[in-house]
């Protein structure tokens, strides 16, 4: 593994993630830049200011009812309820509720929501809460899976996004490929690292990673 560099928000210097140059394989993809976002999801200080960025986009003319969180997000997804409900001048969500939920993934890949959570969510007005996102398919999948109980798109949030919307929708992330320019990824088979015959550095997945 070669040696981590840090990269911070241009809008608040205590958000920062660190990022590995290799070469990296996760269950879908081969990368060049591992982005390692362990600390914005479970440092409390680190969360909470990255979820008060999260907010801005929403705050103050955005009605959200629930946030469905993937990919072990859900400490950023509190804090983020916490600042949209804040009391405010102008904050939309002030004194409401707002539900933190995650869909299971079926045997057959698709997204499917609890009965007991199904009842929070149909009909409501819900931001999606995704760490990180290279090609926006897994987050395609779950916009499918809430288009499916009715859910009302009000936005996309990111950690990390490779690219700036899904399905027309503009995805709020902190940070993008504008930080890490020669960010590289594509499916195994068609990897140029391999082809050169380079071993993998590590596997990773929402958890962390694993040096190989
Ligand atoms: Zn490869």
């Amino acid at each position: 593994m070669e040696k981590f560099f840090t990269i911070t928000s241009a809008k608040n210097p205590k958000i920062a993630v660190r990022v590995a140059a290799g070469h990296f394989a996760s269950s879908s993809a081969h990368r060049n830049h591992y982005i390692d976002i362990f600390d914005l999801k479970s440092s409390s200080s680190v969360a909470r200011e990255a979820a008060r960025e999260l907010a801005a986009p929403y705050l103050a003319n955005t009605i959200v009812d629930v946030i469905v969180y993937m990919d072990g997000t859900e400490i950023l997804a509190a804090y983020l309820a916490d600042e949209l409900l804040q009391a405010g001048y102008g904050v939309i969500n002030e004194g409401s509720e707002i539900y933190i939920v995650t869909p299971m993934i079926r045997a057959d890949g698709h997204f499917i929501f609890h009965q007991s959570v199904q009842e929070k969510i149909v009909n409501k007005n819900v931001v999606l809460v995704v760490a990180s996102m290279s090609t926006g398919a897994t987050a395609n999948n779950v916009l499918e899976c809430l288009s499916y109980y009715g859910c009302k798109l009000a936005g996309i949030s990111a950690v990390f996004s490779a690219v700036p919307e899904v399905n027309g929708r503009e995805i709020h992330a902190l940070f993008s490929i504008a930080d890490i320019p020669d960010y590289r990824f594509c499916v195994p088979s068609e990897c140029e690292m391999c082809k050169e015959g380079r071993k993998l550095d590590a596997v990773f997945n929402s958890e962390g990673y694993t040096e190989l």
